[in-house]
C-alpha cells in the first residue's frame, strides 16, 4: 500500500486532478503532461537557477486549443504561463508550481512572406531566425537579431521585446511588428496592431510588446521585412584601455554614425570566446570593438573610412577590417557564441542585463572590477556597447555553498549602479522572476501600482504569468528591509515587517 501523502502534497495532488480533469474536458489526451518525469524539462527557463515544476504542462496545436484550456484555467482560477522556446534569461517562463504551463512551440508554421507589402506572418512558435531564412529567397530579411535567434521563439521576443546586434540600426522587436493575434486571459481572440501603417483606436502595440506574457497568449505575429543590405563589412578594433574603448563607442555615436552593429567584449571574454572558436581576436587587447557598416559598397566604404578615422582618433591600437563576407561572420562568431563560450570556463554563470548612458561604459566596468574583489567571484562582459546594454557574466559554481547567494548580490549591485549611474535595470532579457526586485530600486510605488493597474485592465485576475515583472509593495518593503546601501533605506515610509 502506498504511504498516505503529506497534507500540502495531497491538496496539490486533488488541485492537479481537478484541473486535469478540466483540461482533459477540452483537449485531447496527448497535448497533456502531469507526470513528474513529463513536466521536469519544463520546471525553468534559460535562468535555471531557479526552478518550478507546473500542475500541468498544455502542447496545443490549434488556436481552439488555447483558446479552450485558457478558459477552463480562467474558471477554475488557474494561474497560465506562456512558453515559446525557454531560452529567456529572467525567469520569464518559469512555472507556477499551483498552475499551467502553455508551451507553444508547435505552433511553427510560416503562415506568409507578402514580398510586396514586405511583411511576414508567422505562428507565434517559429524560431526568429527561420523568419530570415524564408525572406531570405525575396530578399528580405527580419532585422532584430538575438543572438539565441536560431532557437527563440518571435513568441518570447514580442513579450520580452527582444533586441540583438544589429537593433542599433533598425531598431527593437516593438519597432519591426505590425500586428499580434492571441487570446485574453478568459481565452478571448484579441487582436493588437494592425496591416497598415496605422489602425483605429489607442496604440496597444507597444504596451504588449514587452509586457513579458502578463497581458495575452499571442499566437500569431507579423513582422515587417527589410531588404537585405547588398553589403556587410565590420572593423574590429583593439584598445589597450578599457576607458578609451568605452569612449570611442561614445564617439562613434557623437559623430552622426548609426552603426549596423557596434558591440564590445572585455579581455576575459575576448579569451573566453576565441579558445571555443577561434574568431582572430587580439587576445593582448583590454578590450575589442567589434563596428558594422551595412548598405550598399558606396556607402559602406564611406561609412568604414569615418569610422575608422574616429577609432584612430580614440586611440585603437590596432584596426583590422572584414574582406569577405567568411571574416565578417568569423568576427562575429565569437560575440554571438559569448554566451556558451563563458559556458565552457565556468560551471555556472549569471547573465545581468542592465542599461546605462553609453558614455558611462568605462565607470561601469570599473564598478564591476571592484564588484569582482568584493564578491570574490570573476566577471566577464560583453555590451551591445552603442545601446549601452550591459551583459556582465558572472562566474560561479553552484555547488560551492554561498556562490549562488553572492553572485545574485554581485547582479543586484550592478543593477543598482546601473540606476544610480542614470540607466535601467533592464536591457532586452526582461524583468521576469529574477529583476523582480530590481523594479523595486527604479520605480516608485505610484508607478509600480500604474503597472499593476495597466495590467488588471487586461488580465483583472492577474492570473497569467503571476508574480513576474512588477513586484508588489510588500515585496519592495521586504527588499528595501534587506538591502541598506549607503546608510539609507529606501523607501522610509513603507512598512517593514
Ligand atoms: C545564449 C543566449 C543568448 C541570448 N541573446 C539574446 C540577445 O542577444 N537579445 C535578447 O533580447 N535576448 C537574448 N537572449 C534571451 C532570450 O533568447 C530572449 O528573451 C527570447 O526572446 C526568448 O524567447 P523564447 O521563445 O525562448 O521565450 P521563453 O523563454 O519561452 O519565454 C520568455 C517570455 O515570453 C513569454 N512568452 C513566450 N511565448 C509567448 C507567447 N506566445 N505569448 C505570450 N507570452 C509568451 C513567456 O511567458 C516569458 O515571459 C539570449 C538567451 C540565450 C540563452
Amino acid at each position: 500500500m502506498n504511504a498516505p501523502l503529506q497534507p500540502d502534497l495531497a491538496a496539490r495532488a486533488a488541485r492537479q486532478a481537478e484541473v486535469v480533469a478540466a483540461l482533459g474536458a477540452v483537449a485531447p489526451p496527448h497535448i497533456l503532461l502531469w507526470q513528474p518525469e513529463e513536466v521536469t524539462p519544463y520546471e525553468c527557463d534559460g535562468l535555471s537557477a531557479y526552478r518550478r515544476k507546473p500542475l500541468v504542462v498544455v502542447l496545443p496545436e490549434t488556436e481552439a486549443q488555447v483558446a479552450a484550456v485558457l478558459k477552463a484555467c480562467h474558471k477554475l482560477n488557474v494561474p497560465v504561463v506562456a512558453r515559446g522556446a525557454g531560452t529567456g534569461l529572467s525567469g520569464g517562463a518559469l512555472p507556477n508550481e499551483d498552475g499551467v504551463l502553455l508551451a507553444l512551440a508547435r505552433f511553427n508554421r510560416i503562415k506568409r512572406i507578402d514580398p510586396i507589402a514586405r511583411t511576414a506572418t508567422v505562428e507565434c512558435g517559429v524560431r526568429n531566425l527561420a523568419i530570415s531564412e524564408a525572406a531570405a529567397p525575396h530578399g528580405l530579411f527580419y532585422a532584430p537579431d538575438p543572438s539565441s535567434q536560431i532557437a527563440c521563439t518571435i513568441g518570447g521576443n514580442i513579450a520580452e521585446n527582444s533586441g540583438g546586434v544589429h537593433c542599433l540600426k533598425y531598431g527593437l522587436t516593438v519597432h519591426n511588428v505590425l500586428q499580434v493575434r492571441g487570446y485574453t486571459v478568459e481565452g478571448e481572440p484579441l487582436t493588437i496592431g494592425g496591416l497598415a501603417c496605422d489602425c483605429p483606436g489607442p496604440d496597444l502595440l507597444a504596451a504588449v510588446i514587452g509586457s513579458e506574457g502578463m497581458l495575452m497568449v499571442v499566437t500569431e505575429v507579423t513582422v515587417k521585412l527589410l531588404p537585405k543590405p547588398v553589403l556587410a563589412r565590420c572593423i574590429m578594433a583593439s584598445f589597450d584601455d578599457l576607458r578609451k574603448a568605452g569612449d570611442a563607442v561614445a564617439a562613434i555615436i557623437a559623430a552622426g554614425i548609426i552603426p549596423a552593429g557596434l558591440e564590445m567584449m572585455d579581455q576575459p571574454m575576448t579569451v573566453a570566446a576565441e579558445a571555443f572558436v577561434h574568431a582572430g581576436y587580439d587576445l593582448e587587447a583590454k578590450a575589442i570593438l567589434l563596428c558594422e557598416s551595412d548598405g550598399t559598397p558606396e556607402e559602406v566604404e564611406e561609412e568604414i573610412g569615418r569610422m575608422t578615422e574616429v577609432l584612430s582618433r580614440c586611440g585603437a591600437t590596432k584596426l583590422k577590417c572584414s574582406e569577405s563576407e567568411a571574416e565578417r561572420l568569423r568576427f562575429w562568431s565569437g560575440r554571438k557564441n559569448a554566451f556558451p563560450a563563458t559556458g565552457r570556463i565556468s560551471p555556472d554563470y549569471y547573465c545581468m542585463d542592465g542599461t546605462i548612458p553609453r558614455k558611462r561604459v568605462a565607470d561601469m566596468l570599473e564598478a564591476i572590477q571592484g564588484m569582482e574583489s568584493k564578491y570574490g567571484l570573476r566577471c566577464v562582459n560583453v555590451f551591445h556597447a552603442g545601446d549601452g546594454n550591459l551583459h556582465p557574466l558572472i562566474l560561479f559554481d553552484a555547488n560551492q555553498p554561498g556562490e549562488l547567494h553572492r553572485a545574485e548580490e554581485f547582479g543586484a549591485e550592478i543593477l543598482e549602479t546601473s540606476v544610480a549611474m542614470g540607466g535601467t535595470v533592464t536591457g532586452e532579457h526582461g524583468v521576469g522572476f529574477e529583476k523582480i526586485n530590481a523594479m523595486c530600486v527604479q520605480f516608485s510605488p505610484e508607478e509600480r501600482e500604474q503597472f499593476f493597474a495597466f495590467r488588471r485592465a487586461f488580465d483583472p485576475g492577474e492570473t497569467l504569468n503571476p508574480g513576474k515583472q512588477i513586484p508588489t509593495h510588500a515585496r519592495c518593503a521586504e527588499y528595501g528591509k534587506m538591502h541598506v546601501r549607503g546608510g539609507l533605506l529606501p523607501f522610509p515610509n513603507l512598512p517593514r515587517f
